[in-house]
């Protein structure tokens, strides 16, 4: 059986970024990927400018100064300072010709048109960002691969850009399967339960910023679960099937999958829980089969799908985050497979949650990690330092 490491691998190998689209740089770009090398259009400053509210001066000019002109922010220097002048200056003005130094009001003293600067450790270039000091005409400041942030934003504005390629938000369809499935409105009847995870997998698939489409529930009967999961396919370039995909009779999924010609690359993992999760692909569209249990379903997204969703999105750091975390107790555990345990991390701590199994969502729930357990006995007393998976956000 293939282990997380090696299943991860395969599906990384056919998630590739969908074709780049130019789009508005605004915040519904927040979480996207740069799909495109951009350079500065200007020197940044675009001229020599003053830091503080002070005077400029030439720093070797001895005694008082005479003040020739104002400069406030946004006005062009009409006149240079010449020896033994100075002109009253404003943060972020231009500087003037001539002057080396902004002299910091707060260390001068004005009477009439004369000023005395007090600052005794003043030098050349004090309180003054040259021209291109943060950033030179034709320079790579975004270079491909940068994900969006506000900052991001901010400095793209700055270099003249209201929209750039990116790496489109890739639709996510997700279909439960189960002919005990019933929606959340719904009042089970004896033996029907209500789908949890189509909700889920939808919430999860769009926290990473896919775009999430339900296509609701498929029954576990064979020519209707085609047509349900043909009709899903046309939609989404990554497709979640929750269900269905072990080996019991009604576990239609994966025959279903190859009569659709699906290239079916995996089908079950060394992990608890999750262990009949399938992947495959049909020409670039990625398709999982997500074992039923909730805790499963979870757990292979968090593992499989979320790093394939970051690699379509054009994220160089995919993920899964796994960290070193120090347990907050004593923890024994005893599985034939490495497992996936829900726990809660603070800080540079983690607290494993009591959990009777893989459909307890009330644990899941409140959980934003799991440890990481190794197969066989383990008995970790409390401040060991264990491998911890650590959710986004
Ligand atoms: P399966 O993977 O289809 O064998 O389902 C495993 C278990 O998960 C069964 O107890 C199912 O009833 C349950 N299950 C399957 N799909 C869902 C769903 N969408 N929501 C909640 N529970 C489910
Ligand atoms: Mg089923």
């Amino acid at each position: 059986m293939l282990e997380v490491s090696t299943a991860l691998e395969i599906v990384l190998r056919f998630a590739e970024p969908l074709p780049p689209l130019a789009e508005a740089l605004d915040p519904s770009a927040l979480g996207r990927v740069v799909a495109e090398d951009l350079a500065a259009d200007l020197d940044s400053p675009p001229f020599t400018k003053a830091l503080m509210d002070g005077y400029a001066i030439r720093v070797g000019d001895n005694g008082s100064r005479i003040v020739v002109d104002e400069l406030p922010a946004g006005k062009v220097p009409a006149i240079p300072v010449n020896p033994g002048e100075a002109i009253r200056i404003f943060t972020g003005a231009m500087m003037p010709a001539g002057a080396d130094t902004v002299a910091m009001q707060e260390r001068c003293e004005r009477t009439g048109d004369t000023v005395t600067v007090t600052d005794t450790g003043l030098t050349v270039g004090k309180n003054v960002l040259p021209r291109g000091a943060e950033m030179a005409a034709g320079e790579i400041v975004v270079p491909v691969g940068s994900a969006v942030t506000p900052a991001l934003l901010g400095l793209l504005a700055g270099i003249g850009r209201a929209e750039s390629l990116l790496y489109p938000r890739p639709r996510v369809g997700v279909l439960a399967t189960g002919n005990e499935l019933v929606g959340p409105t719904q009042l089970p009847t004896d033996g029907q339960i209500r789908n949890t995870n189509g909700p889920m997998l939808l919430a999860q698939a769009a926290r990473l910023g896919g775009i999430p489409h339900d296509f609701g529930i498929g029954p576990d009967d064979g020519p209707a679960l085609k047509q349900a999961i043909q009709t899903a396919f046309d939609s989404s370039a990554v497709l979640l099937l929750a269900g269905g995909v072990s080996v019991g009779d009604f576990d239609l999924v994966p025959g279903v999958l190859a009569s659709l010609s699906v290239e079916i690359h995996f089908h079950k993992v060394r992990m608890k829980p999750g262990k009949p999760l399938l992947f495959g692909t049909l020409g670039r569209k990625l398709v999982f089969g997500l074992p039923g249990n909730p805790g499963s379903a979870f757990v292979g997204f968090e593992l499989f799908v979320a790093p394939a969703i970051r690699a379509m999105l054009g994220h160089v750091d995919v993920g899964p985050r796994v960290r070193m975390r120090t347990l907050t107790h004593d923890f024994k555990a005893n599985h034939d497979r490495p497992t996936y345990h829900p726990a809660i991390v603070d800080e540079a701590r983690v607290t494993a949650l009591p959990w009777i199994g893989s459909s307890d969502l009330r644990s899941l729930a409140r959980v934003n990690a799991f440890v990481v357990l190794p197969a066989g006995p383990v008995a970790f007393a409390a401040g060991t330092a264990v491998n911890t998976l650590i959710m986004e956000p």
